[in-house]
């Protein structure tokens, strides 16, 4: 068996990447994002409910949609991050992230307000919500609506 010959290299500088995203039809959300609220959007036609919100329906191809908040849900799954993602580097604590199944039947990926982890547990209900971080991003903000016992 041979060894594939390691091929010569260098080492790039470290890439910063931003972009616009174009926002003009998904307006409604990030505004809502900073009032502490979370809006997913509804077909009218099927009833089809999308979120991230998706001002056109996939499944029947109509744009006659209609934005609902969604603020209620039940953790389905959840990590805590120990090493943070290029842009996370200055949270100095570790946070935990979560994904919560809505009412609405949607889920819902955001930063759990609760540091301990221990504290935390899959079926727990929470409040969905939103807020601007430190460093001016709108994040979504999910809320334990008990505490564990
Ligand atoms: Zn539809």
């Amino acid at each position: 068996m041979s060894k594939t010959p390691e091929q010569p290299s260098i080492k790039s500088r470290t890439l910063t990447l931003t972009h616009d995203i174009p926002i003009s039809r998904t307006k409604i959300y990030w505004d809502s994002l900073k009032e502490g609220k979370v809006y997913a959007t509804k077909c009218k036609n099927c009833s089809q409910t999308y979120y991230p919100p998706q001002p056109d329906c996939p499944n029947c191809l109509t744009s006659n949609m209609e934005w609902i908040q969604i603020s209620e849900g039940t953790i389905e799954t959840f990590t805590q991050a120990h090493l943070k993602p290029q842009g996370f580097t200055h949270y100095e604590q570790n946070y935990i992230i979560a994904i919560a199944k809505t009412l609405e039947g949607v889920n819902v990926i955001g930063w759990l307000e609760e540091t301990d982890i221990k504290n935390v547990k899959v079926g727990m209900p929470v409040e969905i919500t939103a807020k601007i971080m430190p460093d001016g991003f709108p994040t979504i903000i999910l809320k334990l609506k008990q505490t564990y016992t």
